[in-house]
């Protein structure tokens, strides 16, 4: 056996778990189709200056980061959302606003590898870029939630906050924007007391602290005491409007919001308002989350556009439906084998295994050359549901003989019924 191990912090991904991502990359194309969005093919690699720009310093300090044999500066994409905003300031530029934008694939952090943290990872991204209206940001959380509802997770949970309210604090207490950030950083990370020990401003200090420390019995309450704190503060007072108006447009249409966190704030430095994450009971870390970032295109160079967008983390989507156990709703195809009974007519096996194709039947030839015992055996072992058995004399009379792997029964079927008999007979 090689001693060839993937890199720390990747995987190799194969079988069942193979099978899995595929399905859940399928669900999230799906939803994206729900809701209008377009899919969208960037590099996975970028110019370091772009990712580095406004993701923050905990994303830029866990980027992958090289220089090419001309020189130049490279990073792995740690995220979509650079990409997505480089492509709204160039390529897509005059495409009529607002752009919903899907993509989906590999990214790259220099995170401790631990359960549901790689350091490859896969995303399905969502980008809506062009409102500023509280429906924009709607959107972006319902897609949310009918991607975990369409992969069948169930219990799942989305917490609302707006990062506009703690900036928008600090901002008018004349917190500078790198203490700003450092404060968020840490508020992320759940470490308040030494969130606050950044601040040098008492009453900002004060203001912060009752924030965090907010109880409240359900979500609506919890805005109605926040904009009782930060009554005076005219852009947070701002910014818990816009909260207000959000979690009223979101749980009218149905989905309901679990919990309004006050001192809500995300990793990434871009966010300008409201902020989210979605988790299952049964897992600590967010499934996905996302937020409105109305100034990123601006830094691109492109004109002011108001943006929200998403990122479901597709491994950690997977690790819930694998402790729910939650069963693939994939349609389940039923598989083939064509096996023929002697070397001779393998020309005209491979022909029905051509025509069992063209009708959507997924066939796997016998290549191996077997004898028909071992290749049934096989066949079986490999889980296929069918063995199609062309032999000589039933090929005169226009038929095969089709075993039922599963039921360990045979018959004859003619070639003009066989693509059809398989289809139709219900598995088990
Ligand atoms: P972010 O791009 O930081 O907003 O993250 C969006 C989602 O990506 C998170 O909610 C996670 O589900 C997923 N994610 C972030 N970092 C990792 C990681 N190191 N490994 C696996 N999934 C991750």
């Amino acid at each position: 056996m090689s001693s060839f191990q993937p890199v720390r912090g990747t995987r190799d991904l194969i079988n069942q778990e193979a099978q899995l991502l595929s399905y859940v990359t399928a669900k999230a194309r799906e939803t994206a189709k729900l809701y209008g969005f377009k899919e969208t093919f960037t590099p996975v690699i970028e110019s370091f200056e772009l990712l580095s720009a406004k993701s923050g310093e905990e994303i830029r300090q866990r980027m992958f980061i090289f220089d090419d044999l001309g020189g130049r500066k490279i990073a792995l994409r740690p995220e979509f959302t650079a990409s997505i905003a480089r492509l709204a300031t160039t390529a897509l530029r005059n495409e009529p606003k607002p752009l919903r934008v899907f993509s989906t694939g590999s990214v790259y952090r220099y995170d401790e590898p631990q359960k549901g943290r790689y350091r490859e990872f896969y995303q399905a991204n969502y980008e809506l870029m062009g409102s500023a209206k509280p429906e924009a940001d709607a959107e972006v959380i319902l897609l949310t939630n009918s991607m975990m509802k369409n992969v069948g997770l169930q219990g799942y949970a989305i917490k609302l906050g707006n990062v506009g309210v703690l900036k928008g604090i600090m901002s008018q207490d004349g917190v500078d924007e790198k203490t700003q950030n450092a404060v968020l950083q840490r508020m992320d990370k759940k470490e308040y007391e030494a969130a606050l020990a950044l601040v040098e401003n008492e009453k900002c200090r004060t203001t912060l602290r009752s924030l965090i420390e907010l109880k409240a019995d359900t979500v609506f309450e919890t805005v109605e005491k926040m904009k009782a704190q930060v009554a005076g503060y005219e852009k947070a007072s701002t910014a818990v409007e816009n909260l207000s108006a959000i979690l009223n447009l979101v749980a009218e249409s149905g989905c309901p919001i679990e919990a309004v966190d006050p001192a809500f704030a995300r990793g990434l430095e871009y966010y300008t308002g409201m902020i989210f994450e979605v988790y299952v009971p049964e897992l600590d870390i967010a499934l996905g989350g996302g937020g409105r970032y109305d100034r990123l295109i601006e830094v691109f160079g492109g004109e002011p556009t108001p943006a929200v967008g998403v990122a479901h983390g597709l491994d950690r989507i997977m690790i819930a439906m694998q402790t729910q156990q939650t069963t693939l709703k994939a349609q389940i195809q039923k598989r083939v084998a064509v096996v023929p009974v002697k070397e001779e007519i393998k020309g005209e096996a491979l022909k029905i295994a051509q025509q069992l194709r063209e009708a959507g039947v997924s066939v796997e030839f016998e290549i191996m050359g077997r004898k028909m015992a071992k290749a049934l055996e096989d066949a079986d072992k490999r889980g296929a549901d069918y063995a199609v058995i062309v032999g000589e004399r039933e090929l005169k009379e226009g038929k095969v003989t089709l075993k039922d792997l599963k039921k360990r029964e045979q018959c004859e079927v003619s070639l003009d019924e066989l693509s059809s008999k398989i289809k139709q007979t219900p598995l088990g």
